[in-house]
């Protein structure tokens, strides 16, 4: 069966005080109420807090993921952070090419690519986003341009390392603006990636994959988009800022 996840992304949210309340609010609703072994909590958080934040959630059910990387091992790229950096200090999952990252700061789905290889090779987890933007599905090629994303950062991948990668489509359109994709919309996508997975790797390694919705999920969406059966869970940006929230969409699967 394939592994579920509920990823929540603080991106560039909440003091290390705030922090440490909203993670432990988190850490004892989900130890407390969740009995799923197959469903993984991570929340995404900010660089200064990741030391110790991966010491607090130590022996519980929650796992704690960074936001972005550096794809070099280290060297004179100030202000970056290396995968060796995280992995040192117990980070297990990298989330990559956001789109805020893609849009902000310029990201490449060939730097993207180059984060990938970086994080399989300290043998951490990425969580690899993609996603259209309005005018893109308006047009009609919004299938072909997420597809486009993945040909161009994973596809170089063996299917050994690309079945330890994370997608996650996030609409970008549907981000922070409380739209979300209709379940109909996010299943369309997800088997539409699967599907080009299999054209390259095969059904058995595609039907391997975890594919996460991101997008405005909350607590009153989240049942009806992880019942879709190609939708393993969800990479979860505002909703992942209130604990009970965040809690209740991590059980919020089938
Ligand atoms: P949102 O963000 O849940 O606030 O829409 C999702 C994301 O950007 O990962």
């Amino acid at each position: 069966m394939r592994k579920k996840y509920a990823a929540g992304n603080w991106k560039m949210n909440k003091t290390f005080e705030e922090g440490q309340i909203l993670l432990s609010e988190v850490v004892n609703m989900v130890n407390d109420e969740m009995n799923n072994p197959n469903v993984h909590v991570i929340l995404g958080v900010p660089f200064p807090y990741l030391s110790s934040f991966t010491k607090l959630v130590n022996s519980s059910k929650v796992s704690i993921a960074a936001q972005n990387c550096h794809p070099k091992p280290s060297g004179a790229y100030t202000g970056e952070v290396s995968v060796q950096m995280l992995k040192s200090v117990g980070v297990k999952y990298v989330i990559i090419g956001h789109s805020e990252r893609r849009e902000y700061f310029g990201e490449s789905d060939a730097f993207i690519a180059e984060k990938v290889d970086a994080i399989l090779a300290e043998g951490l987890t990425p969580i690899f986003c993609c996603g259209e933007t309005l005018a893109q599905r308006e047009a009609g090629i919004h299938f072909d341009f997420v597809c486009g994303q993945l040909t161009n950062s994973l596809f170089h991948l063996s299917a050994e390392a690309l079945q330890k990668v994370v997608i996650a489509y996030e609409p970008i359109w549907a981000i922070g603006t409380g739209v979300t994709a209709s379940s109909a919309q996010a299943q369309e996508m997800h088997k539409i990636l699967r599907d080009h997975l299999a054209s390259k790797y095969g059904q058995t390694v595609a039907d391997e994959i975890s594919i996460l919705y991101g997008g405005s999920v909350g607590a009153g969406n989240a049942v009806e988009l992880f019942s879709q059966p190609d939708v393993d869970g969800g990479l979860v940006g505002g909703a992942s800022l209130k604990s009970r929230d965040f809690t209740d969409i991590s059980k919020s699967f089938p």
